[in-house]
């Protein structure tokens, strides 16, 4: 099988050959590496894909696992381990990309013209020559919190994938070149998002699932008791402008323009009541932040409002994805809405 040159290639991996640790694994790895290992039914295939972001560990660690057990999956599996480089950054794991670097997971479109956009592209090649049924892609979110999926379709393929991971799923419509996006190739690709990097759950869950994807006979077809998937559609990207600076911090900080609440974290996947204080902004108020939904209408209006210099949701929210980062909050978003009696806004 032709593979692009670009990734690193195992084949068949034996379990004794493999360092004893994920670390040590990840060490060993001269950078983005695709592993192919033989099913039980050698017509089929499935892909997962995991370290996209070079300090999400849970996947990577689940891989080393399932190879060092030497176990042997029911189709073909093809294991990729995109940000190798970044993940390897001392000290391991902490890096979501390498410094001054694109995000891998944004990199999915071309033109691929940047180291990212090849590895990018070599990835893509590497999935068109391996024609997976599904592909799995893992992740950690950056503070703690519960897991979930993301997609960009509903329906009983996608959601057969989820509920091998968890039982919430984030139905998006935008394109931001993430990896998920290859639904469009008519395979059906979740993200699954296990929980915090730091999170023993959230390697278990990596663990648990990568081992339902790899011995089910079927993992496209949902068994009835996983049809309760509550589902969250088009939620708004919350994000600030690129001219604010934010802080997370219990007091106001006059020197920033945001200052939100380290609790809001709390409030992963629940509920934002209308009057509860999210924090304080500077002068300029509303106008440094941004939310528009995915039709691109400004929904500000609907998510945010200030009173006094104080920062409030406009109506009762669901949010997640929060972030208390604010690297992140820079340079991704702060969290994800929708209203909480369903609608998208
Ligand atoms: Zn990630």
């Amino acid at each position: 099988m032709n593979l692009p040159e670009l990734l690193y290639r195992m084949d068949d991996p034996a379990p004794e050959s493999l360092p004893p640790t994920a670390e040590s694994f990840l060490d060993s790895l001269p950078g983005p590496t695709v592993i192919l290992q033989s099913g039980r039914d050698k017509s089929r295939t499935r892909a997962l894909c995991t370290l996209l972001h070079g300090n999400e560990p849970s996947g990577l660690r689940a891989v080393h696992r399932w190879l060092a057990e030497g176990l042997t999956p029911e189709t073909n599996l093809v294991f990729i381990l995109a940000s190798v480089e970044a993940a390897k950054i001392t000290p391991m794991f902490r890096h979501r990309q390498r410094p001054g670097h694109r995000d891998q997971n944004r990199c999915f479109h071309p033109p691929f013209l940047d180291r990212e956009g090849q590895i990018a592209s070599a990835i893509l090649q590497t999935l068109a020559v391996t024609r997976p049924e599904a592909l799995i892609d893992i992740h950690n979110t950056s503070g703690t919190g519960p897991s979930f999926g993301v997609t960009i379709r509903d329906d009983a393929e996608h959601r057969a994938l989820t509920s091998l991971f968890t039982e919430r799923l984030i139905l998006t419509g935008l394109r931001l070149g993430a990896l998920m996006e290859y639904s469009e190739q008519k395979v059906p690709t979740v993200t699954i998002e296990c929980g915090g990097a730091q999170d023993e759950a959230a390697h278990q869950r990596a663990w648990e699932g990568l081992c339902r994807f790899a011995t089910e006979p079927q993992v496209l077809i949902p068994p009835p008791s996983d049809w309760d998937i509550e589902l969250l559609r088009h939620p708004v990207r919350v994000e600030i402008i690129p001219e604010a600076s934010i802080i997370y911090d219990l007091q106001r900080d006059t020197g920033k323009s945001i200052t939100l609440n380290p609790d809001i974290e709390h409030h992963n996947f629940g509920v934002l009541h209308k009057g509860q204080p999210l924090g304080w902004v500077a002068e300029s108020g509303l106008a440094y932040f941004r939310a528009r939904n995915e039709a691109g209408h400004d929904v500000l209006d609907q998510i945010l409002r200030i009173e006094d210099g104080r920062i409030f949701p406009a109506q009762d929210l669901r949010a997640f994805m929060i972030t208390t980062n604010p690297l992140i909050a820079k340079s991704d978003c702060l969290f994800y809405a929708i209203a909480d009696h369903g609608e998208p806004l």
